[in-house]
């Protein structure tokens, strides 16, 4: 076995359609493991992603995320990030809590510029303050605004929470994720739900870090042009001090339902001029984990035939119907273990509610039995493969999107078995694979999909919700105002 500067190379691939060759290594003193991907683009990308599974719903993993930026051992500023902002090159710079991780990317043109925002960056992930201050500015504190009035809840992540969740798309994820997945870290809300959030202590945020930003649950992401080797050697100083930990963070697979799930809840409307507020309705799939590349593709182009545009059958079904105002659901969702499909209507007026299951159902079955229109099909093919092809990532770095798509089967090491044989298999978690079609209620993986641009505010947010289209056992979910 080869070391170099700590590291011992799993496995090598030229990667010919992004231009890069990828080496993936582990550092065997800690195991932390490192995507390196090598190739002539100038916006240099970075990223350290933990698996946070959380372990209830008072957003620690989301709090712990605004907190590590508010001082560390070599940079004690109270907000190094925003100072960070204004005197850097980045073209990318944040902080994302997703439902089973917690991500720092970070993108830059310019070789020192990147050097010294992934310093500020592992120094902010390994050695934050964390004072009892910044736990109660980011997290939740008492306020009182005169003498005798009563207290309130007060705090940066709690008040964007309680932004959030007014959103009733929020609260219908929410509810939705609960019915779909609940044995599992996604039943509970990774941002925290405002009336969890006060349940929080610093004590269980100060060990949410000790237990999971360890080496031992990292991985590391380099892209561009800068020296792979001085990537080794500049990881290896950051890694070195830790020594190998077993951390008990792996996301364990929701069972199958023997038959499908309802629930029904309530969401505060806004004020209308006195119209009666109206439901949404949304049926919800849990698919499999997507172990081969041709079922995440084949995934993504069903998803484009169902109601990726205004003809399609599910969406068009749904809109003609008239049982609602707008499609309500996010599609595909590929942020959980075990992929998600959701599809539904919003503004459906009470005596309508209990119509829109039974013509999704009725379109899926008519699709399972009769096939789908081979034209679609093809329209669909060119279509996903154009913007494959194209790999138009807009402002959002390029190396950062190759990032997000890797990282959800490397999260929960599931080999690819379209790989050439690794050196040595990374270890296995993956359960047994799942049948494979959506109309089966069945298989996928996990990836980011939502493009997030370059800004300092938190993200979680729109990570969850996509503009448009459709989550295990065909739920559906009636969701009324209250
Ligand atoms: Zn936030």
């Amino acid at each position: 076995m080869t070391i170099t500067h700590g590291f011992e190379l799993l496995r090598e691939h030229d990667l010919a359609e992004a231009d890069s060759t990828a080496r993936l290594y582990r550092h065997v003193r800690t195991g932390a493991e490192l995507l390196s991907l090598i190739n002539d683009d100038e916006n240099k990308a970075f990223g350290i992603v933990f698996r946070t599974p959380p372990p209830d719903s008072t957003g620690v993993a989301h709090i712990l995320e605004h907190s590590v930026f508010c001082g560390s051992r070599k940079y004690p500023l109270k907000k190094p990030l925003i100072e960070l902002a204004r005197g850097s090159l980045a073209t990318f710079l944040n902080a994302i809590t997703s439902p089973d991780r917690t991500s720092y990317p970070v993108a830059s043109q310019n070789l020192q510029d990147f050097y010294n925002l992934i310093d500020v960056y592992l120094d902010a992930v390994f050695y934050p303050v964390l004072s009892r201050d910044t736990f109660e500015q980011e997290g939740w504190h008492y306020e009182v605004e005169e003498r005798d009035a009563p207290f309130l809840y007060n705090g940066v992540v709690f008040n964007e929470m309680k932004g959030a969740f007014s959103s009733p798309e929020i609260v219908l994820d929410s509810w939705s994720a609960k019915l779909l997945t609940p044995d599992t870290v996604y039943s509970h809300d990774s941002g925290g739900d405002p009336k969890s959030i006060p349940d929080l202590t610093y004590a269980a945020l100060k060990d949410f870090h000790r237990r999971y930003y360890h080496p031992s649950n990292a991985r590391v992401f380099f892209y561009g042009d800068d020296d792979p080797a001085e990537r080794l050697r500049l990881l290896d100083g950051w890694l070195a001090p830790f020594d190998r930990v077993a951390v008990e963070s792996a996301i364990v697979l929701q069972p199958r339902f023997v038959e499908p799930r309802r629930s029904q809840h309530t969401y505060v409307a806004p004020a209308d001029n006195g119209a009666p507020a109206k439901s949404f309705v949304q049926a919800n799939w849990l698919l499999g984990e997507i172990d081969v590349a041709e079922t995440y593709i084949g995934l993504i182009i069903l998803e484009n035939v169902l109601a990726g545009t205004p003809a399609s059958p599910l969406y068009r079904a749904l809109i003609d119907s008239r049982l609602g105002e707008a499609w309500a659901g996010s599609g595909l969702t590929v942020e959980f273990r075990q992929a998600v499909f959701s599809a539904g209507l919003r503004g459906v007026d009470a005596a309508n509610v209990d119509k829109v299951e039974p013509l999704i159902l009725d379109v899926l079955g008519a699709l399972a039995a009769e096939g789908i229109d081979r034209s679609m099909v093809e329209a669909s093919v060119n279509t996903i493969e154009f913007r494959r092809r194209e790999n138009n990532t807009g402002s959002f770095p390029r190396g950062l999107q190759l990032m997000r798509r890797a990282v959800g089967a490397w999260l929960y090491a599931i080999p690819s078995r379209g790989s050439p044989s690794p050196r040595r298999s990374p270890p296995s978690r993956r359960a047994s694979p799942q049948a494979n079609a959506i109309s089966k209620a069945s298989s996928s993986n996990i990836s980011w999909r939502i493009p997030i641009a370059p800004r300092l505010s938190c993200d979680r947010i729109r990570s969850r919700r996509r503009a448009r289209p459709p989550r295990n056992a065909a739920g559906s979910m009636p969701f009324a105002p209250a």
